[in-house]
Parts: C-alpha cells; structure tokens; sequence
C-alpha cells in the first residue's frame, strides 16, 4: 500500500477498500505500508497502519531513516507502540528527492542496525539516564524486520549485503524481507544463506505483478535495488503486444514466482504493484499453489542472472539453483583498484593509532593530559583534503577503510550499505561515484581483511562530539572507538 501525497486523495480510499478485502479473506496476514517512497512526500504510514489496525488486519509499517532524527524516530516508536501497532519494516529509505520548495534536507541520523537496536532496547524498556540515576521505561512489544538484496552485480556489493545482513539479525531484526528482483537462483541463494546464518529467522519473498513500464525504469536503475535484466525486459516488451496487453502472463508470472519460493522453503510472500487489486492477489495465491506441486519445473524460466553477475554459492548444474557450497572468492579480481591514499592511510595508523602499538602510547598521554582540546586545525587540515571530514568528531575513517560515511556516502550508513548501490556504484552518483563500502571492501581484501567489515558496530555519531578534535575524543576514549576497545576486551 502506498499512501500518497494528500490527505483525502481517491487513491487513499482504494488503498483502504482493498485492505478491507484482504482483511476479510483470511489468508493475508497483513498489509504492508510505505514509508515516504521514491523520497517523496506522502501521507504517515503509521497514520494509514492505524486505519488498517481498525479493518482488522496487521499492517506492517514501513520504518525508513531518511527523514526522521534518533528522538522523532524515538517519539514515533511511542506513537505505535501505544496505537498497537506492532510490526514494523526497518530500512534505509530511498534519497529524499523532492518536496516543498525543492529538495529536502537527507536527515540519516540512524542507520537500520541503530534503529533495530533502538527497538530492541525499547523491547525490554528502554533504560535512560538521567542526572537523578537511571529509569527504564515500560517494555515496548514490537516486532521489528529487515530487509535483503541479494539482487547484487558485484562481489562486494553481494557480501557488503550479507554482512549487513548479519548486523540486522544481531540487532534484533525478526523477520527478513528480500528485495525486488525475478532471478530464482538468487532467491534460492538468500534463503540459503539466511537459513546457515539463523534458521529461525522467517525469510519472506518480494514479488511484483511487473508491467512493462516499471520494467523498464528498473532495467534503467531509476528505481534502485530493484533489478530487470534486459533477457526479462525484452519478454516483456513482447508480452504487450497481446489483445490485453500483457495482463494476464504478468500475474502468472507472479504466481509461478509464488509456486517456486513455497517449494524453496520461503515462509512467505509480501505481494505488491502498482495499482494492485484484491482479485489480483486472490488469483496469484490460488495459482501459486496450484503450481507450487511441480515447483521445480519453473526455475528454467527464472533464469535472469545479471551480466557476469556474482553468486555467494557454487551452481548446482541439476537443479540451476545453488550447492550449499560458497564461490572461492580469494581468486576473485577487486571490484576497486586499491588507491595510493589507502596505503598512506594504512601506514599513518599503524604509526598513531593501532591501539597499544608504535606512537600510540605517546600519543594517547599527551591527549590524556590536555585537560581542554583547543584548536584541531593540522587534524582538520589533514583529514579534510585526505577525506573531506565533515568534523563529526565522532571518526568512522578506522572502521570503513579511512573512507568517510559523513561526508563520502549521502547516506551516512556506518554499519554497511544501503540497498540501492547498482554495479558498485553510489545510488545517488549513479556512473559517477563508487559506493564508500564497495571501495571500502576492495581495500581491504588486498589484505585480506574484508571481514573485518562484516564484524564491526559502529554507533550512531555522537552529536556532542560535532566540531570538536576526533583525535583527543579517540584517545580519550569519548568517541564509539571505546565502546568497540570494550567489546574487543571483555572484563575479566
Ligand atoms: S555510498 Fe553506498 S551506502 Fe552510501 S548512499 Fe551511496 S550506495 Fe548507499
């Protein structure tokens, strides 16, 4: 369901005629409501949950971190959690794009791992502290998941995806809901990996009743994470060229994509389209489980790998899906060429900063003794021409291979990225500008290190720390660096 722009738009009634339907059918078990699309205004999705909540049906409530800060995200998990509104699907969000009077302000304050830890804590109530001591609020009852794309070109793309992936689940997310994509074997993939990860973790699969128009926005990557190839595109293309303009084979396209994930194992569909109808729905879910008997039968038709597309798993020649054995990929050539900048970096802070090694004793007194830090200006200078330092003076650069998630990803993810990177490039510089993480994974598996990403919580930045020296606060121990140090050395 998407809600619109507008506050009494007919859209909005259809939307809720159809959630009444499927509230009456029985065997939907909720709607699903997004969350600002495409970065562009439309009414809450916690208001339209809300009014789906009184239909009697479960919304699921898309959560997204584009627009929001930690305290409106904060104020918005009270709202809910008092209106009942349990489940919620937790994600990035699309590049805010439009609004009033131009462009709004891209907010990213959390990223998905903060905001599932967020409602984690909430969960089992939120422990504050206040100058008086420490309060925990009532426990909260939410039901929080995530979302995948394994719908990847690239191996760093793919792997970036799965390590995040594995923050989410750390994190608290429930449930798993995979991207827009049409390739089985890459369904059969993210199943597999999800279910060696946590098998009890519910994995849903994304299907869309695709036109030929929206297929060809995501041949083009105008819709990101989401992935047409040209074989898909060009079926299409043919298919509307029948008296009903391919009406008919786009829905049994959706219930064979239906059939094929019920025989992998999937624990269940989240349908959607545009415009969608209940009769729709209703034909997809007779049809899928009418075909889901011979489900293997159909994967011949999915067979919609990307050009040179990366796979986590080695294929399985009889069946076109995947073996449960993973790609060699310590042969694989680099996604990125590795920069003359990164191997400074590396040098620099092995010098300095290697916690307990070379300078960092020395410098780490020094720091301890300034009992005021005063001007920062050869740091600023330094890291503003090496790595276009914004001044968080909460410093991500140890963590993501000396990249900047502040000022080099727009979306300031700090735990892995967001969904809409295309052939290892940012969603929002399509053609122009690599993702940080993508470069990030090719520098570090020079050195075989790559999996130090996959390891890592990085904090949400700490706003206290904004235009102070990011050194003093990491030798001082006041920076997220701390927290990391901890979690290195357990207490004895
Ligand atoms: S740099 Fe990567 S994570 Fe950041 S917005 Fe671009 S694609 Fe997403």
């Amino acid at each position: 369901m998407v809600p619109g722009r507008g506050a009494h738009e007919k859209s909005q009634e259809n939307v809720l005629i159809a959630a009444g339907q499927a509230a009456r059918d029985g065997r939907i078990h909720a709607l699903t409501i997004t969350d600002n699309p495409g970065g562009r205004p439309a009414m809450s999705a916690t208001y339209l949950g809300l009014e789906v909540l009184k239909l009697g049906i479960e919304p699921l409530v898309h959560f997204t971190c584009k627009d929001k800060n930690r305290n409106q995200i904060e104020s918005e998990l009270y709202a809910m959690d008092r209106a009942g509104i349990r489940n919620l699907l937790v994600m990035t969000g699309d590049y805010p794009t439009s609004g009033f009077m131009g462009r709004p302000k891209p907010v990213f304050d959390l990223d998905p791992v903060h905001i599932l830890d967020l409602i984690g804590k909430m969960n089992k109530g939120l422990e504050i502290i206040e100058p008086k001591g420490v309060t925990n609020h009532q426990p909260g009852d939410f039901y929080a998941g995530a979302v995948v794309s394994p719908f990847k070109a690239t191996e760093a793309e793919l792997l970036l995806q799965y390590y995040k992936l594995g923050k989410k689940i750390n994190n608290g997310a429930s449930f798993i809901v995979t991207q827009l994509g049409f390739d089985a074997r890459k369904f059969h993939e993210v199943l597999q990996f999800i279910k060696n990860l946590a098998p009890q973790i519910p994995v849903i699969g994304n299907i869309y009743i695709l036109p030929f128009g929206a297929a060809k926005m995501m041949n083009s990557n105008q819709l990101p994470g989401s992935v047409v190839t040209g074989k898909l595109l060009s079926e299409l293309d043919q298919e509307r060229t029948a008296e009903d303009k391919g009406a008919n084979a786009r829905l049994l396209r959706a219930a064979k994509m239906y059939a094929f994930m019920k025989g992998m194992g999937f624990d269940g569909v989240h349908l959607g389209g545009h415009n969608i109808k209940y009769e729709q729905v209703k034909y997809i879910i007779d049809k899928g489980e009418e075909l889901s008997a011979d489900w293997m039968k159909l994967i011949p038709e999915f067979d919609y790998a990307q050009p040179e597309g990366f796979y986590y798993f080695e294929k399985d020649l009889n069946t076109g899906l995947n073996t449960n054995k993973p790609i060699n990929r310590s042969t694989l050539p680099l996604d990125c060429p590795v920069g003359i900048n990164y191997r400074f970096m590396r040098l620099f802070h092995q010098l300095f900063f290697a916690p307990d090694k070379n300078l960092f004793p020395l410098m780490s007194r020094y720091y301890n003794r300034v009992k005021k830090p005063g001007k920062y200006g050869f740091e600023h200078f330094l890291k503003v021409i090496g790595n276009e330092c914004k001044d968080c003076g909460d410093c991500a650069l140890l963590d993501i291979a000396y990249l900047c998630p502040m000022s080099q990803c727009p979306k300031n993810q700090r735990n892995g990225p967001c969904g809409g990177s295309y052939n290892g490039w940012c969603e929002v510089f399509p053609d122009e500008k690599k993702c940080i993480w993508v470069k990030a994974y090719s520098n570090l598996k020079k050195y075989n290190e790559e999996e130090q990403l996959e390891k890592s919580y990085i904090s949400p930045v700490n706003w206290d720390l904004y235009q102070t020296s990011a050194w003093y606060n990491y030798y001082t121990g006041r920076d997220h660096s701390a927290l990391i140090k901890k979690a290195d050395k357990p207490d004895k």
